[in-house]
């Protein structure tokens, strides 16, 4: 097992789960695998593939992963193909011949053309060995992503008795694992649940920033990620348009992904952005399925997502690769305005009313983040961990007793006819188009808070929210109202704990923020604390050996070799063959195809 691991794939050692995955299955036996994205659920039928005698299918839903998981394999030296309508019927043909031949090793298909292929299957040289059903939450009409096509592989079992099969996913909450079970017809498949916890994702959120100030807060944060690819969420397909256009204008190469586009326009963005020729898509959630891309730096989400599941699928695409990603979410009370109108008419009020609520938890929370999550997914931890922005500035707090006074006159003193961001604007003495058009600066409080900078107004005004002083008025404009905690405030009864804002310091232009120093040595990653320095310039010219190669070959560059790959490279600087070999994520094939052209960039380089 470990020799096929090494050779093909180049990796020293199984992940959690991997080895006890893989011979469970080498026993001829069924398994439902549940792990978070980029935990390595692919290499749990992987490496039974290459062990077992005949041909391992495995069945996929879409099109772009399934040409994701061929290329990565093919350029691993191991022949793998895949039977879909992405490709030309000429291509099918010779597919099913090689097939009859008994000279595919791993066929990925979709789920109806499986049903139509089963002769096939059945009279291949190769007899089948194993089915892998990846993402199979899709087989449940009880979680998101439901495919109706994915309900008749309960045909597999009565048709291949015997072989065993292998349900892969990373969402399936308790009912839609039992239902996974059910319908592929293995009662007694084991299940195998990985940690859902990903350590190399820094966790941040950013409460109260106006449109203005995320454009501003982004641009920042691409200083520190000049070479990075990323996604960024947004919630409707117009701010994914602007944003893509604002950081266009800003000499960023960027895209807008969202259902309103062709698909030929959003295939060619998906490419670009796989191939690293797009550093940035601006995409609504209709985005990141069908990408397996490792080399996602950061998720950035500009709205607060719908729940928390959605939240961690998406943020999980980030740093598949195992390297210290970064995400950051975006909270302010307009989001909460709109995610609630969708919740109120969505048809299922009370489930999605209190997702919102736990993603609102979430944000707001001034415990460790990732506490929080794993604790949501059912893995209460006991740590602090040391890579959120709550444990890097824990709360600190003051008495802010005057301010919400200050805050709450306002509010009343406008009759509870404005909604937040008016409030701020009075307080600031701001003349705002409603302030003018309501005449509000004739209001006493009319900048009475004007020491406090809008942002940070903002921040508090979302503070009193979640404590219960004021509540919007879904019902009447989304209007503030004053509720019985605010007015004993309001009236002296009381005394308020407010939390300091935090501000992110100024990073001098390409300079890095100590945050990542200080994050990394927690993160367990299984590159060697190395005795040398990695040599940035190298790294650079890598990469451009890398994309020079991807272009040559059509590839993704992630398919060639990792960013970790590269990494390591630059890091160790090998010089012979052998050694280049023994990198991991360097497997055999890769070893004699790149290993000449890596170790000339490398000598060059050491020796100018
Ligand atoms: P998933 O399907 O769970 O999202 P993948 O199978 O795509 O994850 O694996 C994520 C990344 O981890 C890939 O780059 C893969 O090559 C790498 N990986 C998987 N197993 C190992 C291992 N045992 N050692 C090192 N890297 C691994
Ligand atoms: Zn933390």
């Amino acid at each position: 097992m470990e020799k096929i691991l090494k050779h093909y794939f180049g990796y020293d050692s199984f992940r959690p789960l991997q080895r006890e995955i893989v011979e469970w299955l080498m026993q001829g036996k069924d398994a439902l695998v549940l792990m978070p994205t980029g935990a390595g659920k692919s290499i749990c039928y992987q490496v039974p593939a290459l062990m077992m005698k005949g041909m391992t299918v495995v069945v996929s839903p879409l099109i772009s992963l399934m040409k994701d998981q061929v290329q990565s394999l093919v350029a691993c030296g191991i022949v793998a193909r895949a039977l879909n309508t992405g490709v030309s019927e000429g291509e099918n043909q010779e597919t099913r011949r090689e097939c009859l031949e008994g000279k595919v090793k791993i066929l990925y298909v979709s789920p109806e053309r499986l049903l139509a292929e089963l002769e096939l299957l059945q009279n291949s040289v190769l007899p089948v060995s194993l089915f892998a059903i990846d993402e199979a939450h899709c087989i449940s009409n009880w979680g998101h992503d439901f495919r109706p096509e994915y309900t008749q592989l309960d045909a597999l079992r009565s048709f291949f008795p015997g072989v065993p099969i292998v349900a892969l996913t990373a969402t399936a909450d308790k009912v839609t694992r039992q239902d996974i079970l059910k319908q592929l017809n293995i009662p007694d498949a084991r299940m195998f649940v990985s940690s859902f916890d990903r350590p190399n994702l820094s966790l941040d959120v950013r409460r109260g920033l106006d449109s203005r100030q995320k454009h501003a807060a982004i641009m920042q944060f691409l200083l520190r990620h000049a070479n990075d690819c990323g996604i960024i969420y947004c919630l409707s397909r117009a701010t994914a348009d602007a944003l893509a256009l604002y950081l266009r204008d800003h000499k960023i190469s960027a895209a807008a992904y969202h259902a309103g586009l062709s698909a030929e326009e959003r295939n060619a963005t998906q490419d670009a952005f796989l191939c690293d020729r797009v550093q940035v898509v601006c995409a609504t959630i209709a985005f990141g399925m069908g990408i397996n891309k490792s080399n996602v730096r950061f998720v950035i989400h500009y709205n607060l997502p719908k729940s928390i599941e959605n939240f961690y699928q998406e943020i999980g695409r980030a740093g598949r690769d195992g390297l210290p990603s970064e995400t950051l979410l975006f909270y302010n009370a307009s989001d909460i305005v709109q995610l609630s109108r969708f919740a109120e008419n969505s048809g299922q009020r009370e489930i999605n009313m209190e997702r919102l609520r736990r993603m609102r938890e979430y944000a707001e929370a001034e415990v460790c983040r990732r506490r929080i999550l794993l604790n949501y997914f059912g893995e209460p931890s006991n740590q602090d961990c040391g890579n959120c922005d709550v444990c890097h500035h824990p709360p600190q707090r003051f008495d802010g007793t005057v301010l919400v006074q200050k805050a709450l006159s306002a509010i009343v003193r406008c009759d509870e006819n404005i909604g937040m961001r008016t409030v701020a604007d009075v307080l600031c003495g701001l003349f705002s188009s409603e302030v003018k058009n309501m005449q509000l600066f004739h209001v006493k409080t009319f900048g009475v808070g004007r020491e406090v900078p809008l942002r940070d107004w903002n921040d508090y005004l979302l503070q009193m929210l979640q404590m219960g002083m004021v509540e919007i008025q879904y019902d009447k404009h989304n209007h503030l109202h004053v509720t019985p905690a605010g007015w004993r405030v309001l009236k002296g009864q009381e005394r308020v704990l407010l939390s300091v804002v935090h501000h992110e310091e100024k990073t001098p232009a390409g300079g890095r923020k100590g945050r990542k120093a200080t994050a990394a040595p927690s993160l367990g990653l299984s590159v060697q604390p190395a005795p040398q320095q990695e040599d940035a310039s190298l790294f650079e010219a890598l990469r451009q050996l890398r994309s020079r190669l991807a272009q040559e070959q059509q590839l993704p560059p992630y398919i060639i070799f990792s960013d970790k790959v590269l990494h390591l490279l630059a890091t160790s600087r090998p010089s012979t063959l052998e050694e280049f070999g023994n990198v991991s994520g360097i497997g055999e094939f890769k070893c004699q195809k790149y290993g000449a052209l890596f170790l000339k960039e490398i000598a060059a380089h050491v020796k100018g």
